[in-house]
């Protein structure tokens, strides 16, 4: 799960890290009064998107040469007209993917000179399974960019559980940053906060993105993006309130009403497959035969005709799906409640699309042939294989 920049910054804040002053602001007449609030000269108006890269991306409505995501303001009237800019208009960044995201929110910060610009990440090392710090003096830019082109500038290494974080990490990090003086003893109390704020909270990631020495020589964080183990929210009720369900896949929503495991994906066709492992292997061999699946998804094991109704009414919802490939392998799943939930489900929504099933396993016989006489123009699979050339036969023609 994901939070916002300003919900990240005020945890920050309320663990004792260095952030800059900041509102929140849903209507662009708040504004005015928002910056206001705010110390000057410089004021920070940025969009509140759950997607990095607002800085250099573009609105969609926006005019040639106009800014992205993350504009300055020298006064409060500026800040009050870009804003109004952004507010409702979508922002397309290399995160958000084409179709960009709607900007619903605008946090108005009190701006900050900035010296340098450093990059700070907290994140699960799960081939160590450890938390793992990553830094580097290469602050603003793609991570990814830099990790590629020059890996030398990127400090990584993970922290003993059983000691928890030492000051010396926070020296370690504070070295391969080059800071002196004070700026070492900052550097490892604001580890050790974000190390303390990483456990509580159950985080999977901590992102900042930059870290800076602001004028003056002091650390503080610009950026701050926060990513939770969905798992563990229901440990944590305040974090769990944070929730934005408008920066969600509507789709990924239903879904997860329904305790489904789906995450949509860019291709036409969609897939609905139990366990995980099968679910990944269907994806795969779609992608051999020449396709792209347009959804992840593992019904599970023990899913209902109603779990099964709800998974294949999402699929269809899908104005990209072309196509539905259904693999199972009835193990604790049986093939006949597999077969019932696509029928219903087919009942209530119609089939637009070429579906091409695939059963084996547990009630196999009754599964296809509940099936077989349901009426439907149902294409039958022998097995994975000819179920995705099937499929991707059908799509294309
Ligand atoms: P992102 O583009 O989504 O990663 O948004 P950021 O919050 O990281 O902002 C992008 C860039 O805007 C930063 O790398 C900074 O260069 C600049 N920026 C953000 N806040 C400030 C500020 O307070 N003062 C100045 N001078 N620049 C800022
Ligand atoms: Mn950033």
């Amino acid at each position: 799960m994901n939070i916002h920049e300003y919900q990240a910054k005020a945890l920050l804040r309320d663990y004792g890290a260095p952030v800059s002053d900041g509102r929140v602001v849903l209507k662009a007449e708040e504004a005015k009064t928002a910056a206001g609030e705010l110390d000057g000269p410089l004021w920070v108006v940025k969009a509140q998107i759950h997607a990095g890269g607002r800085g250099k991306g573009k609105f969609k409505e926006a005019d040639a040469g106009e800014k992205g995501g993350v504009r300055l303001a020298k006064s409060v009237e500026e800040a009050e007209t870009e804003a109004k800019k952004m507010l409702g208009r979508t922002l397309v960044t290399h995160q958000t993917g084409p179709a960009g995201k709607q900007v619903n929110r605008i946090y108005i910060e009190a701006g900050s000179g900035i010296e340098r610009e450093l990059y700070l990440a907290l994140l699960v090392d799960r081939q160590s399974s450890r938390i793992s710090f990553v830094c580097s003096t290469e602050g603003g830019m793609d991570i990814e960019e830099v990790a590629a082109n020059t890996p030398e500038k990127i400090l990584s290494f993970s922290v003993d559980p059983a000691t928890g974080y030492q000051p010396f990490h926070g020296r370690r990090i504070a070295f391969m940053l080059g800071l002196e003086g004070g700026q070492v003893k900052q550097c490892v109390k604001l580890m050790g906060i974000l190390y303390k704020l990483f456990v509580d909270k159950d985080m999977e990631m901590l992102e900042i993105n930059p870290l800076i020495v602001a004028e003056g020589g002091d650390l503080k964080i610009l950026d701050a993006k926060f990513g939770f183990d969905g798992n563990a929210t229901y440990r944590h009720p305040d974090i769990a309130s944070l929730r934005d369900e408008s920066e969600e896949d509507p789709k990924e929503l239903e879904a997860s009403k329904f305790d489904l495991n789906y995450i949509a994906l860019d291709g036409d066709i969609g897939c609905m497959v139990n366990g995980a492992g099968l679910a990944m292997a269907t994806m795969d061999i779609i992608k051999l035969y020449g396709s792209n699946p347009a959804n992840f998804l593992d019904v599970g094991g023990g899913a209902t005709k109603e779990k099964v109704t709800e998974a294949f009414k999402i699929i269809t919802s899908d104005p990209q799906v072309k196509g539905i490939l259904v693999n199972i392998f009835g193990g604790i799943m049986r093939c006949d409640v597999i077969a019932e939930g696509v029928i219903a489900a087919v009942k209530e929504v119609g089939l637009k699309v070429p579906l091409v099933v695939r059963l084996e396993g547990t009630n196999v016989e009754k599964g296809k042939e509940i099936i077989n006489t349901s009426g439907l123009a149902v294409i039958a699979a022998d097995d994975l294989k000819d179920g995705a050339e099937k499929i991707v036969a059908a799509v294309k023609g």
